[in-house]
């Protein structure tokens, strides 16, 4: 029996074992004008203060004063106050309304990294754990910029490996200050920022603590600003705190809290860093099929060669996969929040038990979309030639800017690490249940295919099919696994990356289709032809990662008549009817070319 909407209620990693009505999804066609002008605001400012002026930006030695002053102008406007509550001089937006923001921005390059780092990770640790005292004190003036904000994790020896920080933080012998010393590194903002959440640890503790520290407290000195591969404009400094004196009421939450702290940060973070990839795509794929039209060999445009466009529809369909599925945990983090609020929880911690809810999904994204960037980038420099080498058009700092994207709020390998490892805790506390589903996947395999069954006619009918298979491949491969490496799986790396890709492609491809059903639902099969070419075009993507990766994975792990088995299992559970993919690519190169911007 299929659900329906009303019924529905998405739990974080619940996609892999569940179907989701397509009602119970929200789609981007569906922003309200209220919505959709908040995102006009955004690119009329990109537009007015963000491109003319990047070579500008991107000389941050020469130009230190402009980041911070383009700052105040989009505080001006409530650009950094989309996420805090209007008691703190905030618009206290809904999670997919500051996710829109966040998207749009993000084809403003070291800009975006500039304001996300302000709004988010600077910001939001005090909007969630700070005490009342502590949120009046600083929420008004970042939420207007008045004081800008960084955050201080990643020290030299302590990059991924978080918790391994050196900090320290001394209680003083009068107990009114916490003396901090220590170097952080790899600080974005750190230039020009008035407060910096620094995380130390206090005597020989075990886990982090966090501070507000502000640059008057003194104490705080920095290297020059790095010279970096791309986000060139974004100020990245080396911070230094000798012998800084920070008032004991400046601890934020709880002393060792830290760690917890920076985790629940770092989700928000790589969703939203997904939504802004997105925006970044977009605008690559603009550029690249204006580009495309202009260009002209062998006496036509290069829009007009089919190895152009098929890079065009690639690009198109994956940044619309990445979009489908960020808007969807969007949405559903948003009404998971709205149920705590029913209930009774705080605002502040609801905000953060719902986006904790959701983790999983926010690693995905997090993945997904910085690789889809980095894919569309690789082919926007294909598509303008000789002149995407060229450091005065456009691709060389889209290319150059996109990839810091994958080593950022957690690298790509640490959240497909995480994405198996949160599900499988999830399994183990009994709040998913992955044993049921792999076992019945265990039964079917060693039953007989029902060859003779009807063929559902049904819209997507087939489509659902390829998916619920895909779910039941990775069951099969991530139960085998487990089984045969119990608590040693997280030594099998190579493995568990596998198994993350063939659930990145299941959540990316599920959240297109849902998107492209609903939307048909909505306005009827004609005026959704492209959307359904590239939900086609994806799907035959996601079952071929999927085949790839479930095939390594049985080859590392299993032998003989286990492996041949399961070989078997995967090419049962990965098959897809075949689909002109050429003439599907030229529908929605087509469309691109015509329109020369992502636009629907
Ligand atoms: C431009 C820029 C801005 C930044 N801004 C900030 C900021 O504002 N605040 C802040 O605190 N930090 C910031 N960072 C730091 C950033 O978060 C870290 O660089 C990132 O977390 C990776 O840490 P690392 O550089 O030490 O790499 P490492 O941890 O040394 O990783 C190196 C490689 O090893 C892999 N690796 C590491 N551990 C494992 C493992 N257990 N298993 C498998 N592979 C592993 C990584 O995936 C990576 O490929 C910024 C970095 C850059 C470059």
């Amino acid at each position: 029996m299929s659900v329906t909407e009303k019924q529905f209620t998405a739990k974080g990693g619940e996609f892999l074992i569940k179907e989701t009505p397509s009602q119970a999804v929200f789609t981007p066609e569906e922003w309200t004008e209220e919505q959709k002008m908040i995102a006009q605001t955004c690119k009329d400012f990109l537009q007015q203060e963000i491109y003319p002026r990047l070579d500008e930006i991107d000389n941050v030695k020469g130009n230190p004063e402009l980041m911070p002053s383009l700052m105040d102008k989009s505080g001006e406007l409530g650009l950094l106050g989309t996420s805090v509550p209007e008691e703190y001089g905030g618009f206290g937006m809904d999670f997919n309304t500051s996710m829109l923001v966040a998207e749009v921005i993000g084809a403003g390059h070291s800009f975006a990294v500039a304001l996300s780092a302000h709004t988010g990770i600077g910001t939001l640790p005090i909007l969630y754990y700070g005490n009342a005292e502590q949120k009046k004190k600083y929420l008004p003036k970042l939420a207007t910029g008045e004081w800008k904000a960084s955050y201080c994790l990643t020290e030299p020896d302590s990059g991924s490996d978080a918790n391994s920080g050196k900090t320290k933080a001394v209680l003083s012998d009068d107990k009114k200050h916490y003396i901090v010393n220590g170097q952080k590194m790899w600080i974005t903002n750190g230039g020009f920022a008035d407060v910096f959440i620094v995380f130390a640890k206090i005597d020989d503790d075990k886990n982090l603590s966090a501070f507000i520290i502000e640059k008057e407290f003194g104490g705080i000195t920095m290297n020059e600003e790095e010279a970096k591969m791309g986000i060139k404009g974004s100020s990245t400094r080396q911070v230094f705190f000798n012998d800084c004196k920070v008032p004991v009421e400046n601890m934020l939450s709880e002393r060792e809290n830290g760690f917890k702290i920076a985790v629940n940060i770092l989700n928000i973070g790589r969703i939203k860093l997904a939504a802004s990839t997105i925006g970044a795509s977009k605008g690559v794929i603009g550029q690249a099929a204006q580009y495309a039209n202009e260009r002209k060999q062998f006496g036509t445009s290069i829009a007009n060669f089919g190895a152009i466009k098929h890079k065009l529809a690639e690009m198109t369909a994956r940044t619309f996969a990445s979009e489908s599925a960020a808007y969807r945990a969007g949405q559903n983090i948003d009404d998971a929040f709205n149920e705590m609020i029913a209930s009774g929880m705080d605002q502040a911690e609801a905000k953060l038990k719902s986006v904790e809810e959701f983790a999983i999904e926010c690693a995905i994204l997090k993945v997904h979309g910085s690789e889809t960037l980095d894919y569309v980038v690789d082919e926007g420099v294909q598509i303008y030639g000789g002149m995407g080498f060229s450091a005065d058009a456009p691709m060389d700092r889209a290319y150059r800017d996109a990839r810091i994207n994958r080593i950022f709020e957690g690298t790509n390998e640490i959240n497909r690490m995480l994405t198996i490892d949160m599900l499988l805790k999830r399994a183990l506390k009994g709040k998913l249940d992955l044993m049921t589903p792999a076992m019945n996947v265990q039964k079917e395999l060693t039953s007989i295919p029902d060859f003779g069954a009807q063929e559902d006619t049904a819209l997507f009918a087939k489509e659902k099919k390829v998916l619920s298979n895909l779910k039941k491949a990775g069951l099969m491969i991530s139960g085998a696994a487990v089984q045969k490496f119990m608590q040693k799986l997280s030594n099998e790396q190579e493995i568990l990356m596998n198994l993350a890709d063939m659930l990145i492609e299941v959540y990316a491809a599920e959240s297109a289709m849902l998107r492209t059903e609903k939307l048909i639902s909505l306005k009827g099969e004609e005026a959704c032809k492209q959307q359904i070419a590239m939900t086609q075009l994806y799907m035959h993507r996601a079952v071929e990662v999927a085949q790839k990766a479930g095939k390594e994975a049985i080859y590392a792990f299993a032998e003989g008549d286990e492996q041949r088995m399961m070989l078997l299992g995967l090419k049962r559970f990965t098959k897809i009817e075949p689909a002109n993919l050429k003439e599907i690519r030229r529908t929605i190169a087509d469309h691109i070319s015509a329109k020369q911007a992502y636009e629907f």
